[in-house]
């Protein structure tokens, strides 16, 4: 097996620096799509097909009774310009995966080779390369693929690479693995004025600079607390750039999080009721919507059990995280449907972080990836 995987991983690395070098935003990742399709048909035997128009599914049935189980990796990239100059740099100007989906996509490949070198011998594994985890909407449009829908699941997994731990340690959280987000979209329609009698129109600076406030107060960033609750600015926007005019409209957009849902409607809820009054305030009109919601991955207790029996079995290094993560993730959706749980693999104490523009996802740490995968299937198939 040792030797093997070697064999693959050395593959896998190849493939990893190809998806790289080629990178797709979200709801276009047809290439990438195309290039894990004639992957997956020259090392896999798995039954290959689209699900949600740019992803892709494969399916090893053993025919025999038993668990079914999914497991699923991200294959989309950001819109963010590579700064890193090696050999496998991005190709696509302004786009690159500074998430490390295309190591998320490597891992999967060889969890396929693994199945088709050691076949289930009961139940059976959908492995998913999911498009558009970015923008929250991937996880809605796979669930929602009539062919996905005939699905059932016993348990579903997915993991993360996690920059600022150790490479190769896997990360475990309990119960929440990741916050609920969702962003804010605030339109302001005053009227303009003369900027020297800014009286006779309505300018909605001073209600932005409320909602600000508001905003300042309401925060807490801190993830070690229950209630935390955080809400970031992301985009401001005011009046044009005409000195003899005061601002007639406005638009703020916000990015909120926290881990409890109720605890997070409720927040939400009183933002809203805040911004209707402030409005009123200064007689200005106004339109809230929200985008890119992506609710917290609830971790199931029995799956966590799987997890934590695979890196043991494997001998990782098991590494326990004393809170939930801040950011989004829209597996989310799929362990508020199924049984399951998101996990974590070091990417490097040094390694940037998820984002940046120097990040690259570093290839030492696929095997574990793939190892740990392949291992919660054989443990979940030992009962
Ligand atoms: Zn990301
Ligand atoms: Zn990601």
């Amino acid at each position: 097996m040792k030797e093997t995987l070697a064999k693959i991983v050395l593959r896998l690395e190849e493939i990893r620096k190809e998806i790289h070098q080629n990178p797709e935003l979200s709801q276009h990742e047809f290439n990438t799509a195309k290039r894990i399709k004639t992957y997956l048909k020259t090392y896999s035997v798995g039954t290959v097909s689209t699900v949600a128009n740019s992803g892709v599914l494969v399916t090893f049935d053993s025919g025999a009774a038993g668990q079914s189980i999914l497991l699923r990796a991200d294959i989309d990239a950001l819109p963010i310009k590579e700064i890193n100059d090696f050999k496998h740099k991005s190709k696509t100007s302004g786009v690159s995966h500074k998430c490390g989906h295309d190591g998320h996509a490597a891992i999967m490949l060889g969890v396929a080779e693994l199945l088709s070198k050691y076949p289930l011998k009961k139940g059976k594994v959908v492995l998913l390369f999911q498009p558009a985890e970015e923008i929250g909407i991937g996880a809605e449009s796979v669930l929602n693929d009539p062919h996905f829908q005939k699905l059932q699941f016993d348990f579903v997994f997915a993991l993360h690479n996690i920059p600022g731990i150790e490479k190769n340690k896997i990360i475990i959280k309990e119960n929440i693995f990741n916050a609920n987000v969702k962003s804010m979209i605030i339109k302001l329609q005053g009227k303009t004025a003369h900027a020297a009698e800014p009286e006779k129109g309505q300018n909605p600076a001073m209600a932005i600079a409320d909602i600000l406030h508001y905003i300042e107060k309401e925060t807490n960033n801190n993830p070690q607390q229950e209630d935390f609750f955080l809400i970031t600015p992301v985009h401001i926007n005011l009046g044009e750039i005409a000195y003899g005019i005061s601002a007639g409209a406005g638009e703020l957009h916000l990015t909120l999080r926290s881990w409890d849902l109720g605890l997070f409607e409720k927040k939400c809820s009183n933002l809203e009721k805040f911004i209707k009054r402030t409005c009123e305030k200064y007689t200005l009109g106004f339109q809230i919507s929200w985008t890119q919601v992506f609710y917290a991955n609830k971790n199931n207790p029995a799956a966590i059990d799987f997890i934590r029996l695979a890196a043991k079995t494997n001998k990782f290094e098991i590494h326990e995280m004393s809170h939930s993560f801040k950011w989004g993730e829209d597996f989310g959706l799929f362990t508020q449907k199924f049984k399951g749980a998101m996990f974590g693999l070091g990417a490097g104490e040094n390694t940037p972080a998820l984002h940046n523009p120097d990040y690259d996802f570093p290839d030492e740490i696929i095997s574990t990836g793939v190892q740990q995968f392949f291992q919660i299937i054989q443990e979940i198939n030992k009962n």
